[in-house]
């Protein structure tokens, strides 16, 4: 089993806190764009080896902007040259005001049948200053079309926000929480320096985000979902009734995935390679049968590093026999695990070690220490 990746780089407009790649202008090469895609994707078939796609999932950018046309035709490409597995999870990143009946028959039509919806904040003023392209009456609207229409529903909402309270973080869950998706991301703002936000906040015109009230949401996030009857399976990550992502579960169990399009990652047990983070060189270097992408082989060292950090987020935790690799763990590593022990910040449950309510806090320091340097 292997998760497919595809990334479509358009967006409509520039989220001010954003940092992943895609483009605002892009109707000129759009068409050019697309033909790469298929054609990156017919040409690497060999990475998954035998292995069956079972999740596949569109991503980026936007790929609620993708015409009926343009997912038919990356969508038939997938299916005539890949395995995939007949139970597949398809998930596809929509925008809130992307979502229309028609759409959702589309997508539909098309075998999508898990929706990520960007929701980010039900408050006007947030979305406002973050520049998103829907309004906080589209947001709600559109998780109720969307759920109507038998779609397996995941919502993405973002705390920690300048000038926001503890209060309105609760509103926000809250609000949520009564549209009753059968999944939920909230992530944590993390101010990247080469965004709007950065320099928004630089200018005064934003105040700094404070990392007390930060914490403080994140608890609140925490004990809300588990009020609420969403079980916490990744730090960022609730589920009801086990509606776990199985493509993000797939990459923090460290199952190979293949990525398809600019600045997709890739990764087959070995080594991990990363497509060009630029639309024109990405084209140029799939027309051209030039290299398009970097890649690197994984010492034992990164393995171990990526599976203790990726692992010890989810509710399974980390193998312990998994992370064997030549000259680790060392006695380093075993004498820290036994002190998080002590402090109850991690359990060791059948050769697993798993954070506690309390680790959790501190999931990423956690991962650090216990990291080989
Ligand atoms: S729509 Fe998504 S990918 Fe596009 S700028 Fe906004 S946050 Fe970034």
């Amino acid at each position: 089993m292997a998760g497919l990746y595809i990334h479509i780089p358009f967006c409509k407009q520039k989220c001010t806190y954003c940092d992943f790649h895609f483009s605002t202008t892009f109707s000129a090469y759009r068409e050019k764009m697309i033909h790469s895609i298929v054609k990156e994707l017919e040409s690497r078939v060999a990475y998954l080896g035998k292995q069956k796609v079972s999740t596949l999932y569109f991503g980026g950018g936007t790929p609620s902007l993708l015409s009926k046309e343009e997912l038919k035709l990356i969508v038939d490409t997938v299916y005539q040259n890949y395995r995939i597995e007949s139970e597949i999870e398809f998930t596809l990143e929509a925008n809130p005001d992307d979502i229309s009946i028609e759409q959702l028959l589309m997508w539909k039509n098309a075998g999508v049948n898990r929706l990520s919806i960007g929701l980010q904040s039900f408050l006007q003023e947030d979305l406002d200053w973050m520049n998103r392209a829907h309004t906080a009456e589209e947001s709600e609207s559109a998780v109720r079309l969307a759920k109507e229409h038998g779609f397996s529903l995941t919502v993405d909402l973002i705390y920690g926000l300048p000038n926001r309270t503890k209060f309105d973080w609760e509103y926000n869950i809250e609000k949520l929480v009564k549209l009753g998706p059968d999944h939920i991301s909230a992530y944590c703002l993390t101010v990247e320096k080469q965004t709007a936000l950065h320099k928004l906040i630089e200018k005064g015109e934003l105040p700094e985000v404070s990392e007390d009230n930060q914490s403080d949401q994140f608890e609140l996030l925490i004990s809300k979902m588990k009020s609420s009857g969403y079980q916490q399976y990744e730090i960022s990550n609730f589920a009801k009734e086990e509606a776990y992502s199985k493509h993000n579960s797939n990459y923090w169990k460290g199952i190979h995935y293949l990525g398809i399009g600019p600045s997709a990652h890739s990764f087959d047990g070995e080594s991990r390679r990363w497509n060009v983070a630029n639309n024109p060189k990405y084209i140029k270097g799939i027309t051209e049968n030039t290299i398009y992408y970097e890649e690197e082989i994984l010492t034992p060292k990164d393995r171990f590093n990526e599976l203790l950090l990726t692992g010890l987020r989810t509710k399974w935790g980390v193998n312990l026999e998994s992370l064997s690799f030549k000259h680790c763990p060392s006695k380093e590593f075993y004498k820290q695990l036994e002190s998080f022990k002590e402090f109850d910040l991690i359990i060791e449950e059948e050769g697993r070690i798993i954070l506690t309510e309390k680790g959790k806090l501190q999931a990423d320091h956690i991962a650090a220490m216990l990291f080989l340097e």
